[in-house]
């Protein structure tokens, strides 16, 4: 690594052929400007060891944002790329958590795509936090804030609890403990992404155990491969069926050591 930042690649034929968007010129420099402010903060922070321009661009960039791209089918549209991100269906202005943001990531990227989104950064780590309120000002974010907390307080928390349409967890814990974070943080009708790896059957069973406990199902799974290293991923979409029972989240560290399932 030199001690210039290098450019991320602009990557305009991948991001239409696997999401039939590319980002405008000001969300391009945003996606810059994050990559060279995350390079900055690695100096002091541990916030991430994916460095390399092609790989940060992949694997915090492209699957942040894969991960809130709908799995229905789209809308037609005239022209064959659109500047409007292919989301999720939920409100324009929709609330959204990202739970255990650590550097950023899915949020802030996908605060950039979607700036209409209300986007909440949280983690238990404050000097994390501290630095991305940082990130958000220099991006120029206003709809973006954080809240240094644990999942577990957040979810039985009455201003947080229901509150939220979509809730994004990538790389925090084993999915039905992701589960259990998110679901009592969801309104009804609103959705999970649980960002994941590897999946299996076995994986897909435990999980609808877990969720039928809080309140959620299954609503998609969207299994894919990252366009440059073919890296194999899995989003896992729950959808907020009915309410969570009181007693979830459970206690701080009790959903970590005894998952549902
Ligand atoms: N989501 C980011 C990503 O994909 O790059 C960060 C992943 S990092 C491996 C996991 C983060 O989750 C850490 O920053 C940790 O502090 C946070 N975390 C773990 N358990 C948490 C909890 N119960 N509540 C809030 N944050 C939590």
């Amino acid at each position: 690594m030199t001690d210039e930042p290098q450019a991320l690649p602009q990557a305009i034929e991948t991001w239409q052929t696997t999401l039939n968007w590319q980002p405008t010129k000001s969300q391009q420099a945003q996606l810059q400007t994050l990559y060279e402010l995350i390079l900055a903060g690695n100096r002091q922070l541990n916030l991430t060891r994916i460095t390399e321009p092609d790989e940060f661009w992949e694997k915090h960039i492209w699957d942040s944002l894969r991960g809130i791209v709908s799995w229905q089918p789209e809308k037609e549209t005239d022209s064959p790329s659109s500047q409007e991100f292919p989301s999720l269906p939920i409100s324009v202005s929709a609330q959204v958590i990202d739970i255990g943001t650590g550097g950023g990531f899915p949020g802030i990227p996908v605060a950039i795509a979607q700036p209409k989104w209300r986007v909440t950064l949280l983690d238990s780590t404050r000097k994390k936090m501290a630095f991305l309120d940082t990130v958000i000002a220099a991006l120029g974010l206003p709809s973006v804030t954080t809240v240094s907390d644990r999942a577990e307080s957040l979810g039985q928390h009455p201003q947080h609890r229901a509150h939220y349409d979509l809730a994004l967890v990538r790389a925090v814990a084993e999915a039905p403990v992701c589960a259990e974070y998110a679901l009592p943080l969801l309104k009804l009708g609103g959705f999970a992404v649980l960002y994941r790896g590897q999946w299996s059957e076995s994986d897909t069973d435990t999980l609808k155990s877990a969720v039928a406990h809080l309140g959620g199902a299954i609503a998609h799974i969207a299994a894919f491969t990252t366009p440059l290293s073919q890296g194999i991923r899995h989003c896992i979409y729950l959808q907020k069926t009915a309410r969570t029972p009181s007693e979830f989240p459970r206690a701080i560290g009790v959903p970590a050591k005894q998952p549902l399932g």
